[in-house]
């Protein structure tokens, strides 16, 4: 029956419609709470889908896939992945916001949804509005490689090569509104050159070109690059954050390679479309918490070069802040970079 109503807008409405006015007469019922509080004592009654905007074996991926199964084990369903690829994460985001907001469909996003409205005029979906925040999973630093042929060495002979090579350098991401493209273009604005970018549906598959040689250089997130690097399958220029990675202690940051402005660190949340049910919401939250806390996520994020966040941080409430303080950070830099 749920399956239905999400494959069938008009039952769905008629569904929400119904179940809508049975809520708010039960709620003018004395000696009822109403409200949504029936609706989530038996929530989760089937699997929950959580919508991944990149490719299968990209960081995103390997994030939700590492908290998928302890939230799926804590709530008794099965959580299951759909990646969703296209146009730097916002195909995905577009689906999730229409999805029903039955807390049956989560989407998995980064700092692509701040960044995205700074960079599309049509964006279908709006991050405040069209999505309530669940809670925050984790900050992942990101690094910047090339293919393990590639003629710089060091970060300072990067610049310096693509700026005398623009013409030929290639740069791969995962789409307009990623991470890496973001990252790329804080690079660009540094140097003060523009290249020639090759888009990706995710930076699994970027990665895996870079290694084959078909692309330059790239920025990716620790969770995806940090094998390839202590594999020496690819060469490591320097990480994005402020402090290096504890698994790649070898690894300068960009302040010290000297280009102190690159600095991203891209966050990870999870969404429910607006309208699903405060009490839906504290169960998903709830569940996030409990995968955070799991000491096998712990292990698995700190070997990728990352942690979970702090349990206070794995709300809807700071989720929701740093969102929206977000959204105003990348909305002026990218229009500052965009010569707006
Ligand atoms: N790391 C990617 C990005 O650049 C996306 C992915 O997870 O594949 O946004």
């Amino acid at each position: 029956m749920r399956r239905e109503q999400r494959t069938t807008p008009q039952r769905s409405v008629a569904l929400v419609f119904l179940a809508a006015s049975l809520a708010a007469l039960t709620a003018c019922v004395p000696g009822t709470d109403g409200g949504d509080s029936d609706q989530a004592s038996g929530f989760p009654e089937d699997d929950i889908e959580v919508i991944v905007p990149f490719a299968a074996g990209g960081p995103t991926d390997t994030v939700t896939r590492m908290i998928g199964e302890p939230m799926g084990e804590s709530l008794g369903v099965q959580i299951v992945v759909q990646n969703v690829e296209g146009a730097g994460g916002t195909v995905a985001a577009g689906q999730a916001a229409t999805a029903a907001p039955d807390g049956y469909t989560m989407l998995m996003h980064h700092i692509g949804m701040s960044t995205a409205p700074a960079l599309y005029d049509d964006l279908p979906y709006d991050p405040l509005t069209d999505f309530e925040t669940v809670g925050l999973v984790t900050e992942v630093p990101m690094t910047i490689i090339a293919r393990k042929d590639f003629e710089p060495n060091t970060l300072e002979e990067l610049v310096a090569y693509v700026e005398a090579n623009q013409d030929t350098v290639t740069l791969a991401h995962a789409g307009v509104g990623s991470a890496s493209n973001l990252c790329g273009l804080l690079l660009q604005d540094a140097i003060g050159v523009t290249l020639q970018e090759v888009p990706y549906d995710g930076t699994g598959p970027a990665l895996a070109d870079l290694v084959g040689g078909q692309v330059d250089f790239m920025c990716d997130q620790t969770t995806n690059t940090t094998g390839q690097i202590t594999g020496g399958e690819v060469k490591a220029y320097a990480v994005t954050t402020p402090e290096r990675v504890e698994s790649l202690p070898d690894l300068p940051t960009t302040t010290e390679a000297g280009l102190p402005d690159l600095q991203v660190s891209v966050w990870h949340g999870l969404y429910v479309p607006a309208g699903t049910p405060e009490d839906v919401i504290a169960v998903l939250t709830e569940a996030l918490q409990t995968a955070l806390a799991d000491q096998g996520v712990i292990d698995q994020m700190a070997d990728l070069g990352t942690a979970p966040v702090d349990a206070d941080q794995a709300t809807p409430e700071a989720h929701r802040a740093l969102l929206e303080e977000q959204i105003g950070v990348w909305g002026d830099i990218i229009g500052a970079s965009q010569g707006g």
